[in-house]
């Protein structure tokens, strides 16, 4: 069983969360980037073998979307928290 710790509601089994992909920020200048960068941020995955941040979403909880850090091979989560724009 993975637990995971919403940074509102606390721990919680991982049931309740729905995964939103690695954490992979937009480009500032996306419509001026090359074609081939564009599809490079749109579709590439890192695919980490380690600890890798993510996206998770609360769906039967406080419906808030936050960060976590887990590890990928021991599904271990080492951290979670809010998204805010000034640590980008
Ligand atoms: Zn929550």
């Amino acid at each position: 069983m993975v637990i995971i710790e919403c940074p509102h509601c606390g721990e919680r089994n991982q049931s309740e969360f729905r995964y939103g992909g690695e954490y992979n920020p937009r480009p500032a200048n996306l419509m001026e980037v090359s074609d081939a960068a564009a599809a490079d941020f749109i579709y590439m995955k890192d695919n980490k073998w380690g600890v890798q941040k993510e996206w998770w979403y609360h769906r039967q909880g406080c419906q808030a979307w936050f960060l976590a850090e887990r590890h990928t091979r021991t599904n271990e989560v080492v951290k979670t928290y809010l998204w805010e724009a000034s640590k980008e």
